[in-house]
């Protein structure tokens, strides 16, 4: 595991574990590949994160996957930066933070370092950077500004918008190299352009707005594969049929793209790797079912870009059991990744606010809080036998679903995973998953008889974000907690 702590105490171990590496390792190769097939001329395909992958691997093409990408760029704090260059291209500020990021970087858009233009040199930001500490550990503070001072190792120049564009209209020379070094490089931000794109509405019809935006900017195919909402727990029979159709036409298209034909046998490797992944995904989700859990529910959210990038491909089957084998030795030597003692377990609802990661996660750990359900992470488990159960799998995604079978799903994981209370991300920028959430919140207080607070938030645009409203809002559900555990152990 990423931070090894033995519960409750203090880290033992801040290596990386062996699981983790190798998730990495999996996701980096899946982008480095893709990056080299582009140099030699081969397609790349940009695709929606629930698309069946498997008729992609069947071909051998490689594939990305913007909704990860954009994810990457919010946690790395350029969202804001490419949401707003998107919405000066003219896309509206209330679309999902995760396509405004991907349109802005399919029209070419990129976060950079600021370049001074007479020097060529970085602007530093002169508030970045860690605080500097003497020789003691002790901070430095600044005679004149009474603040602590920085540590100029760790600071880091502004970030600026740039254009792929217009540095490749640049004459070669000093200039061009310059900008294009002051390229932001961290993974996410160097993902190669579209050949074509492939989108699967199951989880939104956004993302077909979306990939269509993206089709006509580059001129490219576009793979729809459209999944009826599902207005019954049970999927209907026409829609599987209707379903199946588009495959065969994606397959088609898939052989005009690669130029080759579609292998069986590939596909059924894909298939059996995808299922592989999504068992051990699932295991590894089911270790937070421990009371104390093995590990904080964050690292979840830090694995869904491994099983989304890479689920298709036996090496992230593989890295996905090493790492559930660590959480089972965890649970026998009573370590975990939690760097705190459990005092309670919630259900984080919804996709967390990537920019402000440390903000979502410090009231929690101060309240001894761990994120025990995420129904978020097990929606990637896709596990099905045979082609019809696999087009029935990919029409069971959270947002294709009908309030019942959404509340089942999420009341079964939180009397599983023994929840405490619940969480509720109400997303600006997802739509069609904070929608229903007020009922849900109403039905998950009757029925579990735990407490539920609320916060409003945005998985991509930190402006739609306010610390001190979480804050509260984690404060009264600690408190609402507390009274519940006391009136339980009252009642013993
Ligand atoms: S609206 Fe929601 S489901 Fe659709 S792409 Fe955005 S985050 Fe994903």
């Amino acid at each position: 595991m990423s931070e090894e702590v033995k519960a409750p105490g203090k880290p033992v171990n801040k290596k990386v574990s062996p699981g983790v590496q190798a998730l990495r390792d999996v996701v980096e190769n899946v982008y480095a590949e893709a990056r080299e097939a582009k140099k030699r001329g081969e397609p790349v395909g940009w695709s929606s994160s629930k698309f069946p992958c498997e008729l992609a691997e069947a071909f051998g093409l490689h594939v990305v996957y913007p909704e990860n990408q954009a994810a990457g760029v919010a946690a790395n704090r350029d969202g804001e930066l490419l949401c707003q260059a998107a919405e000066d291209l003219g896309y509206d500020t209330d679309i999902c933070g995760y396509a405004r990021i991907s349109l802005a970087y399919a029209a070419g858009k990129r976060a950079a370092k600021k370049l001074d233009p007479t020097t060529g040199a970085y602007v530093i930001d002169p508030n970045s950077g860690k605080p500097l500490k003497d020789e003691n550990g002790k901070v430095v503070i600044d005679p004149v500004t009474g603040k602590p001072k920085k540590d100029p190792k760790t600071m880091k120049p502004f970030t600026v918008l740039d254009d792929l564009n217009e540095i490749d209209k640049l004459p070669e020379g000093a200039e061009k190299e310059r900008r294009i070094a002051a390229l932001k490089n961290y993974r996410q931000m160097i993902m190669p352009q579209p050949d074509f794109v492939l989108c699967c509405n199951n989880i939104c019809n956004c993302m077909t707005k979306w990939y269509e935006n993206v089709a006509r900017m580059h001129n490219i195919p576009l793979i729809m594969i459209d999944v009826p909402y599902n207005n019954t727990v049970e999927v209907e029979g026409a829609n599987v049929e209707y379903i199946r159709g588009q495959f065969a036409d994606a397959i088609k298209k898939l052989e005009e793209i690669s130029g080759r034909k579609f292998d069986e046998e590939k596909f059924e490797k894909a298939c059996a790797n995808a299922n592989r992944t999504a068992k051990a995904w699932l295991k590894v989700c089911d270790f937070l079912q421990y009371k104390p859990a093995p590990m904080s529910g964050f690292d979840l959210f830090n694995h869904m870009a491994d099983v989304v990038t890479a689920r298709g491909k036996v090496q992230a089957a593989e890295a996905f059991e090493l790492l559930a084998t660590e959480l089972e030795e965890n649970v026998k030597t009573g370590h975990s990744t939690l760097p705190f003692q459990e005092k309670y377990r919630i259900m984080f609802e919804g996709i967390p606010c990537w920019p402000k990661l440390p903000a979502l996660f410090k009231p929690l750990k101060e309240n001894g809080v761990n994120v025990t359900a995420v129904v978020y992470a097990p929606a990637f488990g896709f596990v099905y036998n045979g082609l019809e159960e696999m087009v029935r799998a990919y029409c069971k995604a959270p947002n294709s679903v009908c309030i019942e079978q959404g509340v089942d799903w999420r009341e079964g994981i939180c009397r599983d995973n023994k929840v405490d209370g619940v969480l509720v991300h109400y997303n600006r920028s997802c739509k069609p998953w904070s929608g229903y959430m007020a009922e849900m919140q109403r039905r998950f207080t009757k029925d579990l008889g735990v407490p539920c607070a609320g916060f409003d938030g945005d998985q991509a645009d930190p402006r739609n974000f306010n610390a001190a409203q979480y804050e509260t809002r984690v404060q009264g559900l600690v408190e609402a907690m507390e009274v519940n555990k006391k009136a339980k152990e009252g009642d013993k």
